[in-house]
This record gives structure tokens, sequence and C-alpha cells, in this order.
């Protein structure tokens, strides 16, 4: 390999993130490596085969193109799967096949019954570690039958799948999985999925906790001075999957949780972790702690959009029937609150559960009328439009009377700092960026300084009714 070759590596990478963006290329191809670079050829490795088909299935033509404007002579991708973590591994693990993401299909049925049934044969193995680590309690219903798949979740489900079939011995594909949304969008039942799913098959331990659970587990065993014994068990599970992890607090925990990061992810055992920001922005853990969860696999629930939430109401209502066989819902009825009830999957739930309720209680059929009577209060008076941070930029810079580029500039004058504190500021409240990703927006700053920003104005607006009102302005004409 030729220095001009890895040079040219580097700016394919430069170019494939530029058109991707940040998260798409940290998933993907942060651990690609160039193997060979000939006339019409390209070749290229990646450390699991679950990369190697995600990438040839998605990004195939955008990496060649990237390439091509390199050198235009390439005509072919030749990817193959680095062996490195196989051979280090006891003989007798085998790869997982790659599951086929693109053609998974899902019918959304949820058989009440037998998922029941199923819960309950697993509840019994799977209480003995629960308990003894304060594990979290699984709802039965959370299970990859009844998750309904749309654009918004493909990725993080398909990551969840993999992870959910990997076996005791297994090269582990992406370790730590980490996947973060909104309230409400799904990450609770993908990993308790993950958790029934290893729990059915019994073939692994996998244990689930909420970071509240792991830190009054680890806090109570201190007291008890069990930590050794604690900590040994948790040591000895396959899977360890820990939710809402934006709730871990407390130095000593988080060394703890880092600590016991890092021994499960060297010993081969597979971690899942979900949160409601993506690792950088957990501001309050130690850098290190954010940089290793990185380095897995980190993937992005979107909102759910109209026709997902209509299927999961669908999903909703035939699970519904099988207990209440006397319950309908008109077709129009669930287009309304599929259109009408906010993007949050909770929401949709409890909607469905008034129509039920009052359906029960009254005896009377559910009608469009009642629906729009009981949905009164779930209904977002509109739908907050998507503002965009270029949007924002241009804005503001109207506003303060200065040019873009002056917000994207380092220039550090008060006649621009301050309306690029505002723009950051917005770009945070209004948006759902990241910020780090916000950061590079402007002007490629560093995530503090973001936040750095968001605090001033925050603090300001407080006392200061005259920014406070120029905010609201701002807002207001971003969200027309
Ligand atoms: P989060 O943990 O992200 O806040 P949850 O997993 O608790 O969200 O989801 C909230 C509700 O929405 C749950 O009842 C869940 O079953 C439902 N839900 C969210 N996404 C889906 C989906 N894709 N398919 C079926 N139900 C979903
Ligand atoms: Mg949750």
């Amino acid at each position: 390999m030729t220095g001009i070759s890895q040079e040219q590596w580097t700016r394919v990478k430069g170019r494939l993130r530029a058109e991707v963006g940040e998260d798409v290329f940290s998933s993907w191809f942060a651990r690609m490596d160039l193997e060979a670079l000939e006339a019409e050829a390209v070749r290229m490795s990646v450390p699991t085969r679950f990369l190697k088909s995600w990438i040839q299935s998605h990004y195939a033509d955008r990496l060649l193109s990237c390439w091509q404007h390199e050198q235009p002579d390439i005509g072919r991708i030749e990817l193959t799967v680095r062996s490195a973590v196989l051979k280090a591994l006891p003989s007798k693990a085998k790869p997982v096949e790659p599951i086929d993401v693109v053609r998974e299909h899902h019918n959304g049925k949820i058989n009440g019954a037998e998922v029941r049934h199923v819960a309950s044969a697993a509840t019994a193995s799977l209480s003995a570690h629960q308990d003894a680590l304060g594990g979290s309690p699984l709802d039965p219903r959370l299970t990859f039958e009844s998750f309904v798949i749309g654009r918004s979740n493909t990725l993080a489900h398909a990551a969840a799948k993999q992870v959910a079939s990997g076996r005791r011995g297994d090269a582990v594909m992406f370790n730590p999985l980490y996947i973060h949304a909104g309230v409400g969008l799904g990450k609770t039942h993908l990993l308790q999925s993950i958790s029934w799913a290893g729990n059915v098959s019994g073939e692994r331990k996998v244990l689930y906790l909420t970071a509240e659970k792991f830190m009054y587990g680890f806090v109570s065993a201190l007291r008890t001075q069990s930590s050794i014994a604690f900590k040994d068990a948790l040591r000895g599970i396959d899977v360890l999957v820990i939710d809402d992890l934006q709730f871990l607090q407390g130095k000593s925990t988080q060394a703890e949780f880092c600590h016991t990061l890092n021994a499960l992810i060297d010993a081969g055992r597979q971690v899942v972790i979900a949160a409601d920001r993506p690792p950088s922005d957990l501001e309050s853990l130690d850098e290190r702690v954010r940089s290793r969860l990185a380095g897995g696999l980190v993937v992005e629930i979107g909102p759910l959009a109209e026709e997902l939430r209509l299927e999961i109401l669908k999903a909703r209502v035939s699970a519904a029937t099988s207990y209440h066989p006397a319950f309908e819902v008109p077709a129009p009825v669930l287009s309304f609150i599929a259109k009408s009830v906010t993007q949050n999957g909770r929401d949709l739930e409890g909607a469905l559960n008034r129509l039920l309720a009052h359906n029960k209680l009254t005896g009377l059929p559910v009608t469009m009328d009642m629906a729009e009577r009981e949905m009164r209060d779930l209904i977002r008076p509109q739908e907050p439009k998507r503002v965009k941070i270029e949007d924002i930029q241009r804005v503001v810079a109207r506003q303060y009377n200065v040019s873009r580029s002056d917000l994207l500039s380092s220039r550090r004058t008060a006649n621009v700092v301050r309306p690029r504190q505002v723009a950051m500021y917005l770009a945070k409240t209004l948006t759902l960026r990241s910020l780090p990703e916000i950061g590079r927006r402007f002007g490629g700053r560093d995530h503090t300084t973001v936040l750095h920003a968001v605090r001033k104005i925050e603090g300001l607006v407080g006392n200061d009714s005259t920014l406070a009102e120029e905010i609201e302005l701002l807002k207001r004409q971003l969200q027309e």
C-alpha cells in the first residue's frame, strides 16, 4: 500500500463523511480499511459481515462515485471481511449470518396468547439473575413480534435483531450497540425485545437494567458489602442491556459503569444501551466513557412518521381485539388518530386505551365523533415545522444585520458573538441536532462552545426581557 493511495483513501473518507453526515459515517465507515488500490478496482475491508452487507446494499454506489472522484477509471469496489476478529476467538465460534435487512418483512400482528405463553416460560429462567442484580421487569408485550418497522427505525431494528440472534461464544458484531431517540419512539421496546429473545432461546444470560436500577443495585450492593459478588454476577452475564443511560449519575456509579463496560466488552460480551441522546451529548459522563460508547454502533430512531403511526395503531387494535372481540375501530378513525396524535408512541397507546375504555364502559361503538372528543387534549395544535440550521442562521443574521459567514467565522467581536450564540441556542432548542453536529455546522466549533452558548442565552433570557422577546420573535419566524 503506497502512501499516495492512503492519501487518496483519506480524501475519499472526507468526501463520504461530508455526503452522508457524521452519524452515518461513524456507524458504517469508520472501521473500513483500504486493502489495495488497483487501476480499475479498489479492495476494502470491514470487520463484520453485517457491515459488509449493509454497505453493499446501501452505499455501494456512493462509495464508488467517491472513489471515481479520485480515480475516474475505477469501476468496481470489492468489500471483504477482515478475519482478525474471528481468528482471535475460540475456533468453535461461528460468525453469525448477516440478516437480510432489506427484505425483512413484518406483518405487525400480535398474537397476544402466544406472547404471554412465551413470556411466562422465560420469566422463570430470567428471574434468578434479574433478581440477584436488581434487574428491571420486562413487559411481555414488548417483543420483536409486536415491533412495527418503518423508515425511521429500520436501522435500529436491524441492529437489535442482529444482536438478539447472537449465540454464546459468537463473535460480537458491534459493541456496544447504542440506540438513541426521543421519548416514546421505541427504545425500550427494542431493548426488551432483545432481552426476551435472548432469554427465550435460553442460551444466553441477558440482563435488562434501567440506569436507575444499575445505580440502585450498585449502591445498595455497596451498602451491604456485597459489591464483589455483585460485580462477579454482573460479569457472568452474556448480554447487558441498559436503558435510559442519560439517568446514570454520581461519580462512583459512573466509574463502576465504566469498569463494567470495559470488562464486558473486552471479554467479548454484548452490551446494548439506549439513551435519549447520542453518546457525545451525555455531558455528565467522562470523555473516555463517551468515546467507548461511540466506538460500537450508534443508531438513532427518528420520529414516527404518520404511516408508521398508522401501522402501530392497526397492530395495537388487532392485539386488543383478541381480548375484547367487540372492540372495533373504523379505518377513518385510525387515520384520524395517526394524523393528529403526536409522534410519541405512548400517546398512540393512550389514545387507543381511551377509545377502548369508552367503548367498554358505555357499550357504544367507536365513531369519529367520539374519537374527536376523546382525543382533544392529545392532539397537538399544529405539528411544529422542522427547522433547518441554515434557516436559523439566515434569519438570525438578517435580524442582527450580520452575514451568515460572520456567524460561521472565528471573529469574536461583540456584534457577531451574541448573534452566533443566539443562533446556536435556537439550533439546540428548535432542532434535534446534537451539540457536536451543531458545532460542526457553525464553522467547525467544539461541542463545548455550543453548550456554553446555549447556557449563556438560557441564563440571559431570564433577566433580559428584550432579548427574550427577540428570541420569541425569531422562534415564531422560524416556525411559521
Ligand atoms: P422509549 O423507550 O423510546 O421512550 P418505548 O419503547 O417505551 O419508547 O415506546 C413507547 C410506546 O410506543 C410503547 O408502547 C411501544 O410499544 C410503542 N412503540 C414505539 N415504537 C413502536 C414500534 N415501532 N412498533 C410498535 N410499537 C411501538
Ligand atoms: Mg424508554
